[in-house]
C-alpha cells in the first residue's frame, strides 16, 4: 500500500521510485566503503573506524542508499 501511494506521488512529480535492499547501508562508510558495526558509535553518530569519515548516521546511510539506487537504475537502463 505504502509503495503504491509512493509510486503514484513520484509519478505525478515526474520522479522515479527505485527499491533498494537496505542491508548494511547504516554501517557502511559512504566515503571508503568500510562496513563494520563499530562505525556506528551511537544511534545518530557515524564515524568510520577505517578512514575517520564522520557524519550523521542517517545522512551517511542516505548517501549509500542513493548510490545503490542509482547503480540499480543504471543496470536496468543498460
Ligand atoms: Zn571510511
Amino acid at each position: 500500500m505504502f509503495l503504491a501511494v509512493l509510486r503514484a506521488k513520484a509519478e505525478s512529480a515526474g520522479r522515479t521510485v527505485v527499491e533498494v535492499n537496505p542491508a548494511n547501508t547504516s554501517r557502511t562508510c559512504a566515503v571508503c566503503g568500510h562496513c563494520h558495526a563499530d562505525n556506528r558509535r551511537t544511534q545518530a553518530a557515524f564515524t568510520c573506524v577505517a578512514c575517520g569519515h564522520a557524519a550523521h548516521a542517517d545522512v551517511n546511510a542516505a548517501v549509500n542508499i542513493l548510490r545503490v539506487g542509482l547503480a540499480r537504475q543504471a543496470d536496468e537502463a543498460a
